[in-house]
């Protein structure tokens, strides 16, 4: 600043006075933001307008979890804000954290649920958020629809029973597998050590796994009689299906795992991707490169006999290449965004797979039952012609149904079944997951009663003498 001289006229005659104007370093701004932000907080600033804007209140927590699993390193973690109370465990209304000998996971200072990979409570929360993000997709998917809109209660829920869905991330010691069980009301995990390979692998630590467990528990709200053994191989193939498709439409819901499927397979969907893969570091301890199971299959109905596991194959392929099919009709990179049209895409077949799930009936739902219930559907909902004929198409395909693959689809005629299952036909659940295979789903009571029954017949033929009374 000049030095004024004693002589000159008074300094406001001639010049605007100089303020001084602080320009903080870089440091000192992130100090101010820091007291502002903690410290002295002053009020909410919102829209100017005569309506204001309203304040997003901040109930929710960020969590760290992995995208896919630990072995699909090129996608690793992501953070995610979860809306909604989350609370020590973690633990909402619908879902809590009940592994014994794990403390619960308490917020850092933040309120936040970040913490460090390849710890009991990295594997907490991962699972909770995984179940919390699966059952949170499917109520969106229904929230609006006044036909069918539900909280989706869990199958024991009533007016005087809330009881949550417990998550147990290390509940099967030494077991390849993972289950969930109506009666203890939970989600059980394993984790086992792969022959010949040095580390421990955690089912809990899968998206396609978790994600698959809280499947069966949604539907099993739904559709209680789907779960037991004495439905037809289809209904079994359907519940399974389920689990899997959930893997892929949870994936579909996460706007940033669509921006990597779209940069792994530029857009085309049956490149390979981690998005057909289901459960890839299960898969891999196995020995298979494209993960336990693989959604973008070939598998027709009469290929897969009564085997349960395989049937649910089919039904999944064919919805992962509706998938493709209108994800293909849709693109138009020269207007929107590739990742934005996956993830659209995968929110209205998601919509269409649960509603239809919805409308088949409650006992001996067929596949032929839900393709007619989305058809149907996708009427009501005035989707493109180009969508209704690719999911007839597909499901002809895999002789789920019967149509005319060269001509328009026909609203208001539901299609003849293609492949059924034969008449008594008996479910084979071997090759399923750990849900299908627990005794609680089959009438084991019935079972023993055919060796009682053939017991008391002997001992009555054969004049065995009453036990002598003491
Ligand atoms: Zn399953």
């Amino acid at each position: 600043m000049e030095r004024r001289s004693s002589k000159s006229e008074p300094f406001s005659a001639h010049q605007p006075p100089v303020s001084f104007i602080p320009t903080p370093s870089a440091a000192y701004r992130q100090h101010r933001k820091s007291v502002a932000t903690l410290l002295e907080p002053g009020p909410p600033r919102t829209g100017l307008g005569a309506e204001p804007v309203p304040v997003p209140f901040g109930l929710g927590a960020r969590v760290l979890m992995w995208r896919q699993d630990p072995s699909v390193a090129e996608i690793s973690t992501r953070k995610v804000f979860l809306p909604g109370l989350m609370l020590d465990g973690p633990r909402d209304a619908r879902v809590t954290f009940g592994q014994p000998g794990i403390e619960a996971v308490s917020p850092n200072a933040f309120g936040d649920f970040v913490t460090t990979p390849d710890t009991p409570q990295f594997d907490a929360v991962h699972t909770y958020a995984v179940v919390r993000q699966t059952l949170t997709m499917y109520q969106r998917a229904l929230a609006g629809n006044d036909a069918t809109d539900t909280p989706l209660p869990w199958q024991w829920n009533d007016g005087a029973n809330v009881e949550p869905l417990t998550i147990f991330p290390y509940g099967l010691p030494n077991v390849m597998n993972a289950f969930y069980s109506r009666t203890e009301a939970c989600l059980k995990f394993g984790d086992f050590v792969p022959i010949g390979q040095p580390s421990r692998v955690y089912t809990c630590r899968s998206l396609d796994i978790v994600s698959h467990e809280t499947a069966h528990a949604v539907l099993d709200g739904l559709k209680p009689e789907w779960l037991l053994a004495d439905n037809p191989p289809q209904t079994g193939g359907l519940h399974e299906s389920f689990g899997d498709m959930t893997a892929i439409f949870l994936t579909l819901s996460q706007l940033d795992q669509c921006e990597a499927i779209v940069a792994q397979t530029r857009a085309r969907l049956h490149d390979k991707t981690f998005l057909a893969d289901i459960a890839e570091q299960f898969g891999l301890a196995l020995g298979r490169p494209n993960g336990l199971r693989n959604a973008d299959n070939d598998i027709t109905l009469s290929q897969a006999g009564t085997e349960v596991h395989a049937i649910s194959q089919v039904f999944t392929g064919a919805v992962y290449d509706v998938l493709a099919d209108v994800f293909a009709l849709e693109r138009d990179p020269a207007r929107k965004d590739d990742a934005a049209v996956l993830h659209q895409v995968g929110a209205v077949i998601r919509g269409l797979v649960l509603r239809a799930f919805i409308a088949a009936p409650d006992h001996a739902a067929t596949y032929a039952d839900v393709v007619n219930a989305m058809l149907r559907l996708a009427v009501d909902d005035a989707l493109p012609m180009a969508t209704r004929n690719a999911i007839r198409n597909r499901f002809v395909q895999r002789e789920v149904v019967q149509g005319e693959v060269d001509q328009d689809h026909v609203a208001g005629v539901d299609l003849l079944p293609g492949v059924q299952d034969a008449p008594g036909a008996i479910q084979d659940r071997r090759a399923c997951c750990g849900t299908m295979n627990l005794a609680e789903y089959y009438d084991v009571e019935a079972l023993l009663d055919v060796e009682r029954d053939q017991l008391a017949k002997w001992c009555a033929e054969n004049g065995r003498p009453a036990p002598l009374q003491p």
